[in-house]
């Protein structure tokens, strides 16, 4: 989660002010919305109560392991859920003097599901405190809505658009595309996440389909659309990762393939070629001319090594 304590519009929303037994966060920014409503149960759970994130409390909050915190984000919550939830709502707090249900992405729960948690929203007892988020609020029962306390988030200013861009360690052309007003926190996301995962996808091709260099032509044209300067970053970090036999960070799917295909040592004088096509890249050489030769250059290695 991203702690958005020292937001402008979080600070703003003046919760300490106010003790409800639920509350609704709403407004187009999905991701927003969800990080608002997870600072704030944070900060609940809080041994300082200002969501600190180092005592015990919001360390085990940061790893869905406090025992008084339950924290659902679902596409599709069923009944199941719901039940699963009652079951929690008689007992006391373990660690905490509350517990907490965070349900992000409320509007996606339907409406027989809502129903039945109707009744808990109805008859709230001393322990239980419910956070939920949404950004679709003709999707919730009225019934519901008239028993939280909601709370509409506004756009992010450009202060705190800048506090986000510092949190997360924008690069300095992402952190100028967070600050134009068009882009929302959701959008951020999108964009972060799809450069990464397409550069990924694309190394993971590149490298599972090359065997000659016949191969070669279809694999560099099927790279498209990604950042390219970052393509290449990416390239050398999931060879170092097979060199260290790393398989947390991009998983063992990679690793073993890298490891199944080219020996230690090629593996090596790879990173090498990869620096250097990094290097030719950053002089204005076209993109998938580097990325020919480099391809060309590690099937040789290859080659070279057996
Ligand atoms: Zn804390």
């Amino acid at each position: 989660m991203l702690n958005l304590k020292n937001c402008n519009i979080y600070n703003s929303c003046n919760l300490n002010k106010t003790q409800h037994h639920a509350y609704l966060f709403y407004s187009l920014d999905r991701a927003l919305n969800d990080n608002i409503a997870l600072t704030f149960a944070k900060s609940l759970i809080c041994d300082k109560g200002d969501a600190c994130d180092e005592c015990a409390s919001c360390r085990q909050f940061d790893c869905f392991s406090h025992p008084d915190v339950t924290i659902l984000n679902s596409d599709n919550y069923k009944v199941e859920d719901v039940n699963d939830i009652i079951l929690k709502l008689y007992s006391k707090p373990i660690s905490a003097n509350k517990k907490l249900f965070v349900i992000l992405n409320f509007d996606n729960m339907n409406e027989t599901a809502q129903n039945k948690l109707l009744k808990s929203l109805e008859e709230p007892n001393q322990y239980n405190i419910f956070i939920l988020s949404t950004s679709k609020m003709d999707k919730i029962l009225t019934t519901v809505l008239s028993r939280v306390n909601k709370i509409y988030l506004n756009k992010l200013s450009l202060d705190d658009k800048k506090i986000i861009s510092a949190l997360l360690n924008l690069d300095d052309e992402t952190a100028a595309k967070f600050l134009s007003p068009a882009i929302n926190l959701t959008d951020l996301f999108k964009l972060l996440n799809n450069e990464d995962e397409n550069s990924f996808n694309s190394i993971f091709n590149l490298l599972s389909g090359l065997n000659t260099t016949a191969d070669i032509p279809a694999l560099v044209s099927a790279v498209t659309d990604v950042d390219k300067e970052k393509f290449l970053e990416l390239f050398m970090d999931v060879f170092l990762s097979a060199l260290e036999n790393n398989k947390e960070k991009y998983g063992a799917k990679i690793v073993d393939l890298i490891n199944s295909k080219f020996k230690k040592q090629v593996i090596i004088n790879c990173l090498e070629k990869i620096n250097e096509a990094y290097v030719k890249l950053k002089a204005n050489v076209n993109f998938y001319y580097v990325l020919d030769t480099l391809l060309y250059n590690i099937l040789k290695e290859k080659f070279l090594c057996k």
